[in-house]
Parts: structure tokens; sequence; C-alpha cells
């Protein structure tokens, strides 16, 4: 009977292995040429104002729908794209596309439009990465003070001198750069003096706790991430109450699902609409 029971348990598990293993294959297979054949779309998640709720900025978020897969998950594919060096040019595709669109924006009135990119670390690393920044903006003829880069601490630690002259030559650009997920890594603490960020990201992991340890947390990074100059952006605010601690704790930028999904430009077109950018100008860095 046992014996017949682990013969089972091992056969579900090949089974399984093999299922996955097939459909990582497809997902690859089907990534290739993903964007030549217009498959990848760009939505754009409003950031605002904790207090106010002005729009300051949207972040691009990826999504991919495929003929055979249907829509996928960033959260599925990134990963993949990764393993495969794929992102590169999948990097460059999204800045490209953030660069159009900001550019459309800005000149249907939109001037106070401002996107940021998630930038993976291997399209950072690439050597030419902030020439390349450079000239997709130049193209598209986009201010670099429009345009920010999200970057995870994993990214930036890999090389911590290289990371810190990349990031001064994007702020001379005017291009602002963000430490994304703020909170998931090994070391934050430490290396928050050594990375020259703009801007902090607190990953939504603090929000899902934030009426216990999280809430303190989020308090401490604000009031610290605030003393090294630094913005603080809460993701993951998903309701009202939420939204009241944050501005309790001091959290000045917010990015969640009480706010807003990620949405469609014509829809993201709303809140730009809204922003009234003669009474809300972009503060200064
Ligand atoms: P991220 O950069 O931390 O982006 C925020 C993610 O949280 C997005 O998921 C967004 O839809 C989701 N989110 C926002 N507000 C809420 C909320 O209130 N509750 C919950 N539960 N989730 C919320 P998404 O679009 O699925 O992207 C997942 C991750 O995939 C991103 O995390 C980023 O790491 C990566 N990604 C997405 N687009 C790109 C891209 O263009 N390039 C690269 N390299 N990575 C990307
Ligand atoms: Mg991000
Ligand atoms: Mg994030
Ligand atoms: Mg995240």
């Amino acid at each position: 009977q046992a014996k017949q029971a682990g013969r089972n348990t091992h056969r579900t598990f090949q089974h399984d292995w093999h299922h996955q293993s097939s459909a990582q294959f497809e997902l690859d297979a089907q990534l290739q040429g993903a964007a030549a054949r217009g498959e990848f779309e760009l939505h754009y998640q409003p950031l605002v104002d904790a207090r106010t709720g002005t729009l300051r900025s949207f972040e691009a978020l990826l999504r991919w729908h495929n003929p055979t897969l249907g829509a996928v998950s960033p959260a599925q594919f990134i990963p993949v794209a990764e393993t495969r060096g794929l992102i590169v040019p999948i990097g460059e595709w999204v800045l490209r596309a953030a660069c159009r669109q900001l550019r459309a924006w800005h000149a249907a009135g939109y001037t106070h439009a401002r996107v940021s990119v998630n930038v993976s670390a291997l399209q950072f690393a690439l050597p030419d990465f902030v020439r390349s920044v450079e000239a997709t903006l130049r193209t598209h003829g986009v201010p670099g003070h429009a345009l920010a880069v999200e970057l995870t601490e994993s990214t930036l630690i890999q090389d911590l001198e290289a990371s810190n002259a990349k990031l001064a030559a994007l702020h001379a650009l005017g291009v602002r750069t963000a430490l994304d997920d703020f909170g998931t890594g090994y070391s934050s603490l430490s290396y928050l003096q050594r990375l020259h960020v703009n801007t902090l990201k607190i990953d939504r992991s603090f929000m899902q706790a934030i009426d216990g340890r999280g809430g303190a947390l989020v308090r401490a990074i604000t009031h610290l991430a605030h003393d090294l100059d630094l913005r603080v952006v809460v993701e993951g605010v998903e309701t009202a109450q939420q939204l009241r601690t944050v501005q309790a704790l001091g959290g000045d930028t917010v990015q969640g699902y009480h706010v807003s999904r990620p949405l469609p430009v014509a829809q993201a077109e709303a809140f730009l609409r809204a922003a009234r950018p003669a009474l809300e100008p972009w503060p200064d860095p």
C-alpha cells in the first residue's frame, strides 16, 4: 500500500516536472520575436502624492499577449527573459516605447507626463547602457527629466562603483533613479548611503503588514530616507485604510490598486488631464 502511494507520488512529481518544463520551453520559444510580432504593450500605473492624490508620474509595466499562451504575467516571463539574455532587447523595446509615449503625451500638451521604466541587471550592466538611454531620449525628443529608471538593490550592488558612475551619468542627463522593491534585499540599510539613487520604493510586502511591524518599518524607512534627501514611494497601497496609515506615517508618494491598477494609454490620460500641471508643477529633485 505504502509502496503504491510512493510510486504514485513519484509519478505525479515527474508528470508535473515534465509539464512545467514543456510550458517553460513553449514560453521561451514564444518570447523570441514577441516584440517584432507586436505582442508587447506598456501599461501605466499612476504614482500619486500621498496627501493630495495628485499625479506625480507613471510606472511603465510590460504586458505580453500571445495568441497561443494568452496574457502572460511579467512575474512569469521576465525571469525567463533574464536567464536567456532576451531581457536586453526587450528592455530596449520598453525604453523606446516609453519614450515614444512620452513624446506623444508632451506633444498633446501633457508636458508634465513622466514615466519610470524597470531595468534589469543584464541591461544595466551593458557598458553603453547610459549612452543608449541618451540616444533613445534624443531620438524621441524627450527631455531626460521626464524619464526615471527603476533598479533593484541586487542589480546595483553587483559592482557598486560602476553602478554609481552610471547613476551619476543618468543624473547628468536629468534622468531620475529609483531603488525598486526596497527592503527585500539582504543589506538594504548599509547600502543606502552608498547607492546614489533619488528615490526609494518600499516593497509592497511592507504594506501587507502595515498594521503590525510593517508600519513601524515604513515609518522608520521613510524618516531615514527623508533625512538622506530621498523621495519615498510606498508600493502596494490597496485600501483606503492603508492609505490613511501611510499618510500618518509620513509617506510622500503612493502607488497601488487603491489609487489605480496599471492602465492602457487612453485610461492613463484621464490621470494626466486631472493633474492640472499649471497648479502642480513637478518639484525640483
Ligand atoms: P515592480 O517593478 O515592483 O512593479 C510593481 C508590480 O506590482 C506590478 O506588477 C504592479 O501591477 C503590481 N502592483 C501595483 N500595485 C499593486 C497593489 O496594490 N497590489 C498588488 N498585489 N500588486 C500591485 P506586474 O506588472 O505584474 O510586474 C511584476 C514585476 O515584473 C515588476 O515588479 C517588475 O519587476 C517586472 N517588470 C514589469 N515590467 C517590466 C519591464 O518592462 N522590464 C523589466 N525588466 N521588468 C518588468
Ligand atoms: Mg518597478
Ligand atoms: Mg516595485
Ligand atoms: Mg516588485
